[in-house]
């Protein structure tokens, strides 16, 4: 028996959606099964904005950051859209706090040994240059020039747009899948309201939602959910503009006390800076306890660093949003990506795109997922995120 397609991939976020284009691209036959609509708000791509950057203490993530931006050029290029905000990527903070995000000097380090260009600054210097204020003393930074904000709305739309274009991608919405089988050697994957289309290989790219497809399969993926908050505050000085930046300080009992922000851009709530906390006070065990709403303390320490270290924005948030997103147990909570484990049936032709903060890598990881699928293997080294054997469970 031939199978309907070559590849079916479960979840029409950005991952998804760039896998789909690049295995349009080779013209693949391909369908995608988005539950919701294309470009919802359900998922770990909702809102607006996101971080591209380069700085990291692992080397291997520099390397990915590297290869991930000329693929955002070409996308650029290739679609006339203009995707990525480069102001910089702006890191201080306490250098011996070593967070999610890593830690300032080991990120000097890689930075330094894959030749990539930064500048180290002081604590005044970023005072100075950034818009930043009382800032200790101690406190050390880096700015990387090629850091940007990421349109990721627009990323979402470009992406559907050029699936839309190929002729060997089906693109399926309001589709949640709801039971796989494989028999053989094809997978029948049914959707709600009862249809099934079968292929010969799966791409899984479920956002949040991972656990509720791989027990379809007969496994989970330790991971924890974070609903995290952000905050938009207006400019009262319409010529301030800040970088993309990140806050390394110690957590003060439920403040975790590390920031991100971005530049004004006119996508997203223009005349505003984004200011978001990158912690979450009460982690979640499973998708469904997210609430949509904002934790307000998590808001008020945000509120608080806001007014007390940056200059030219009202003090209060003017919008706040919330995201949901899986994260794995690792130390910096980055990617897991690999083949299902040994004990699942079809399980080198299963393709898993499990947790972490990927949207700098969307076009890499699309290309990556791509040819894992149709080729069994990529020239990238993906080692250090295939960590299936360590984080998926088989469920009895
Ligand atoms: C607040 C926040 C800030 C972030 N900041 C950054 C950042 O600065 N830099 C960075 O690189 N990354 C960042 N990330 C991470 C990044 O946004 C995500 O890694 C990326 O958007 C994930 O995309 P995805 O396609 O995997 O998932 P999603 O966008 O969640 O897409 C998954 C899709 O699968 C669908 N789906 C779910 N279940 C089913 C089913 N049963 N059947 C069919 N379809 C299904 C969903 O509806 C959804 O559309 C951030 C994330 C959040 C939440």
């Amino acid at each position: 028996m031939k199978s309907d397609y070559d590849v079916i991939v479960i979840g029409g976020g950005s991952i998804g959606l760039a896998t789909a284009n690049e295995l349009g691209k080779r013209k693949a036959k391909t369908v995608v099964l988005e539950k919701y609509g294309f470009l919802n708000q359900d998922g770990s791509s909702a809102g607006f904005s996101r971080q591209f950057r380069i700085p990291y203490p692992e080397e291997y993530m520099v390397k990915m950051a590297l290869e991930a931006h000329p693929l955002w050029d070409a996308l650029e290029v290739e679609t006339g859209q203009k995707l990525l905000d480069t102001v910089g990527t702006l890191w201080f903070g306490d250098p011996n706090v070593h967070s999610t995000e890593g830690n300032i000097g080991e990120a000097e380090k890689s930075l330094k040994s894959q030749g990539v260009k930064y500048q180290q600054l002081t604590a005044k210097q970023v005072e100075d240059q950034y818009f930043f204020k009382n800032l200790p003393s101690s406190y050390t930074g880096l700015f990387q020039p090629d850091g940007a904000s990421i349109d990721l709305a627009q990323t979402l739309k470009t992406l559907l747009e050029l699936n839309k274009k190929h002729e060997s991608v089906t693109l399926k919405e309001y589709s949640g899948v709801t039971a796989i089988k494989y028999q053989n050697n094809i997978f029948h994957i049914s959707i709600n309201g009862g249809a099934t289309f079968t292929s010969a290989k799966l791409v899984i790219t479920p956002g949040p939602y991972i656990n509720d497809i791989l027990k379809l399969l007969g496994f989970d993926i330790n991971v924890t959910y974070w609903e995290m908050s952000s905050a938009y505050f207006k400019k009262i000085k319409p010529n301030i503009q800040y970088p993309t930046w990140f806050v390394f300080q110690n957590p003060d009992n439920d403040n975790g006390n590390q920031f991100y922000g971005f530049p004004g851009v006119t996508w997203d709530y223009p005349d505003h800076i984004r200011v978001a906390p990158d912690f979450v006070i009460r982690p979640l065990t499973n998708p469904n306890q997210r609430t949509g709403k904002p934790n307000a303390r998590e808001l008020a320490f945000t509120a608080d660093w806001v007014k007390t270290h940056m200059t030219g924005l009202e003090p209060v948030p003017a919008y706040t949003s919330t995201c949901l997103i899986a994260l794995s147990n690792l130390k910096d909570k980055e990617l897991v990506l690999d083949f299902a484990p040994p004990y699942i049936p079809g399980h080198e032709h299963i393709v898993i795109y499990g947790t972490g903060w990927a949207a700098k890598f969307i076009p890499l990881l699309g290309r990556i997922m791509s040819q894992l699928a149709l080729d069994g293997k990529t020239p990238y080294d993906i080692s250090p995120f295939q960590l299936g054997y360590k984080y998926f469970n088989k469920l009895v």
